[in-house]
């Protein structure tokens, strides 16, 4: 069973997927990944549906990732006497750090990190970003502010802090315990939200170790600052565009995600592209035309992946949305512009072994025109680095890995099969023309190009280069 596309999709999974069923459902339709979203849900959910999905790889044979994503150091106001209240622009409102039953003059938010940081001229983002409000003025216990953007505030609402670098772990005591839960399911990725500086990755890796892979999620324009040391201590990153559209503005995402997309290809991390791509789904059938162009332009900008939110977890049409994903991108990526457009953003040629073997590959396999580009990876490397290039010639990953065929399931181009160790060159060879026919990447007397790194099983290696004619 193959995918006629390069880029990956990954879809949330919620009330409206998680059933056995649906989940096969969504599976046939095109997702690689499930994101198991752990702001929502108990762990006897998320283990039932992790259950689920390791079933459906035995029933079907292909490798499925599952994404933990943890909620992270999420900021909210408590609660409100009567559950909400108005606030007009102009008007002067508190917060204070404790209390029951909040009014306009003392709206709890129970987050001492906040007291601790903040400063007049920040500004405070309720609401997805629905109520501005600027600090003037604050104490040990209150902060007094003006509000910009008027609005409702009601109980429980998300806040966001875009000038301020709080002082907050990344993971809050939740996050340890959901993680500590996640790892012991077998998880293959973890994401670690509202990450703001390159030490978030590294106390969250203490903790994860190899048993998944980090995956960074950019939401904040602290970690903007930071990015290349992110992004160089996660396995992957996720263009997380509900919050960051809320902490910088709108017409900055755009460029933005352009860059991080950029930035991982360069650095050969997997990228995921998030939130709202088909959100008019949520409730209807077809998507906006300005929807179907977000994921051409994830496509077009060489994104590895991309990702439904509540389209898929709490939606009417669940499986819609992933066949409409499915099939925006397999009209990209045949579109004649498409190769031209993704190879403007090449990365530079690196000098590296590894990298120049990976290259030549790529090239050769595009110039011979041969089918498939088997890539033998005992760590996913190999693989990525071909992925790299975005080659016109699709690459059958073979790893003796179960985990990393796992992981595969978020790069671009990569058909990740499990296979036995090999132990000789002539044994790699063999089995890797005898997958491509079985995989049906390629017929009998077709060349492929074999692409390993020798010692087998030494991860980082990639020095093995050879064109292989397929047997009759
Ligand atoms: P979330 O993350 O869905 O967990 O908030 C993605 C985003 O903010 O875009
Ligand atoms: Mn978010």
């Amino acid at each position: 069973m193959r995918r006629h596309r390069r880029a990956k999709i990954v879809a949330t999974v919620g009330p409206a997927s998680n059933s056995p069923a649906m989940l096969k459902a969504l599976f046939l339709a095109g997702v690689d990944t499930f994101r198991l979203n752990f702001s929502h849900g108990t762990h006897e959910d998320h283990a039932k549906v992790h259950a689920a999905i390791r079933a459906l790889e035995q029933e079907t044979g292909r490798p499925i990732g599952i994404l933990q994503d943890l909620q992270g150091p999420k900021i909210r106001v408590g609660t409100i006497k009567d559950g909400k209240i108005e606030v007009e622009a102009g008007e002067t409102i508190r917060f204070v750090l404790a209390g029951a039953e909040g009014d306009r003059s003392a709206i709890p938010l129970p987050h001492p990190e906040i007291f601790a940081a903040v400063a007049p001229g920040h500004d405070l983002l309720i609401d997805d970003g629905r109520v501005r409000v600027r600090v003037t003025g604050l104490g040990s216990d209150f902060i007094e502010a003006r509000v910009i953007v008027g609005g409702v505030i009601s109980n429980r609402k998300g806040v966001n802090l875009p000038g301020t670098m709080l002082n907050l772990s990344p993971l809050t005591v939740k996050d340890r315990a959901d993680l500590a839960f996640g790892l012991e399911l077998g998880v293959d990725w973890v994401a670690l939200s509202f990450v703001q500086k390159p030490s978030d990755m590294i106390e969250a890796r203490g903790l994860i170790g190899e048993r998944a892979g980090l995956v960074a999620k950019i939401e904040k324009p602290q970690a903007l600052a930071h990015i290349e040391d992110i992004i160089l201590l996660s396995d992957a990153v996720m263009v997380a565009r509900g919050d960051l559209g809320v902490e910088i503005p709108h017409e900055d995402v755009p460029g933005r995600q352009k860059e991080l997309v950029r930035a991982c290809r360069l650095a050969v991390k997997p990228v995921i592209v998030a939130t709202q791509m088909l959100d008019s789904m949520v409730a209807a059938p077809t998507p906006t035309r300005a929807e179907a162009s977000d994921v051409a332009t994830a496509i077009y900008d060489g994104a590895d992946a991309v990702m439904l939110s509540a389209e898929s977890a709490a939606g009417r049409y669940p499986v819609e949305a992933v066949e409409m994903m499915d099939r925006i991108i397999r009209s990209t990526e045949q579109h004649k512009l498409y190769h031209s457009i993704v190879a403007v953003s090449q990365p530079d040629v690196e000098h590296t072994p590894p990298h120049a073997v990976a290259a030549a590959a790529a090239d050769l396999a595009v110039a011979i025109q041969c089918p498939a580009i088997v890539a033998y990876t005992s760590s996913g490397t190999t693989a990525a680095r071909i992925a790299r290039k975005r080659p016109a010639v699709p690459i059958l990953a073979i790893t003796p890995s179960e985990k990393v065929s796992r992981r595969l399931c978020l790069l671009w181009g990569a058909h990740s099969v499990l296979a036995d160790n090999v132990h000789t060159y002539e044994e790699m060879v063999e089995q890797a023309a005898a997958r491509a026919r079985v995989e049906e990447f390629a017929k009998p007397m077709d060349l492929i190009v074999v692409v390993a790194g020798i010692p087998f099983a030494q991860a980082g290696t990639t020095n093995n280069l050879r064109v292989v004619q397929v047997g009759a």
